[in-house]
């Protein structure tokens, strides 16, 4: 109850931070774009991770009003990066279930964008499965009306909801996000190996592009990328970072990546990783 009064009044004490998490191409080590995670630097109580308050906010009615600050903090640093070298980053927003439950999400959403001076390729929306399944028909009414106008959606945690494979067919969707849950340890563990496998197998049926969250260690690394996952996002790059230290890490990254372009075709992921795993610690 405490954290719930201190959560009022958070957005126009303006206690909300974004940090801003890596998504690399598994094979030559390009930063593709980010994931938006909030974060809450209360005075009270200290920097307070989502886990804990999301599920407050989303019981308190106050979900819509911290929807709506991500997408402009986003989008404010989308506009940022237009006229540097990283006009094509995407930056990704988490929709709750409870922002999929509204009709009115896709229209609010794409306003809201239209208020900046940004391609609305730009911007990625993740959804939950859980999320969708709750309200199947709104859920998909907005999601069509994103994706067509551009904005391109991502089913997050995948594997750890409560999904059929045959409603799954029926989500306009880019990307799959394979939970961390399947990743870890991955190289010594059959069952997961197994698991993403059939993940990729199916991914690659429905057209889709296959990032692996939560990947810790170069082992698991070289495994998803054996298995033919296109993407990865985790500690093992990085951690999620203010958007002063993302700006200059995808700026350093993709640098790199540029200037090895014309002399190797493949195995720049290689060459990135001990940089990648000194900068873990
Ligand atoms: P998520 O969307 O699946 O985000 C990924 C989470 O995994 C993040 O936790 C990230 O810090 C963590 N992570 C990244 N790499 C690794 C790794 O290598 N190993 C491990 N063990 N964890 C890793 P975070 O930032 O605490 O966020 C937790 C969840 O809170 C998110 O899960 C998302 O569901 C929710 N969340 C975060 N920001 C928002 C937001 O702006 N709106 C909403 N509705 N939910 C949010
Ligand atoms: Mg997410
Ligand atoms: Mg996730």
């Amino acid at each position: 109850l405490r954290m719930e009064s201190l959560l009022y009044k958070a957005i126009d004490a303006n206690q909300f931070v974004l940090f801003y998490q890596p998504k690399t191409d598994v094979h030559t080590g390009e930063v593709k774009g980010v994931e938006a995670l909030i974060r809450w630097n209360s005075p009270e109580l200290g920097m307070v991770s989502p886990l804990e308050f999301i599920p407050i906010v989303e019981r308190g009615g106050m979900m819509p009003q911290v929807t709506e600050w991500v997408i402009g903090e986003a989008c404010r640093q989308l506009q940022q990066w237009q006229p540097l070298d990283l006009k094509n980053i995407r930056v990704a927003i988490n929709a709750s279930p409870v922002d999929l439950r509204d009709q009115n999400f896709a229209a609010k959403l794409l306003a809201q964008l239209g208020g900046y001076d940004i391609p609305t390729k730009s911007l990625e929306v993740e959804i939950t499965e859980t999320g969708v399944m709750e309200n199947m028909k709104t859920a998909i009414k907005s999601l069509r009306e994103l994706q067509e106008n551009g904005v391109t959606l991502s089913l997050d945690d995948f594997g750890t909801g409560h999904s059929s494979l045959s409603h799954l067919n029926a989500l306009p969707l880019n990307v799959l996000k394979i939970d961390g849950c399947f990743v870890r340890d991955i190289h010594i563990n059959p069952s997961n190996e197994a698991i993403v496998r059939a993940i990729v197998a199916m991914a690659n049926t429905a057209g889709l592009t296959i990032l692996a969250e939560g990947v810790e260690t170069a082992e698991e690394l070289l495994v998803l990328r054996n298995l033919g996952v296109d993407e990865i996002q985790g500690f093992v790059v990085s951690r999620p970072l203010s958007a002063e230290d993302v700006t200059e890490f995808i700026l350093t990254t993709n640098a790199e990546f540029e200037a090895s372009r014309h002399n190797r075709k493949h195995g720049r992921v290689i060459d990135l990783l001990p940089r990648w795993l000194s900068a873990r610690g």
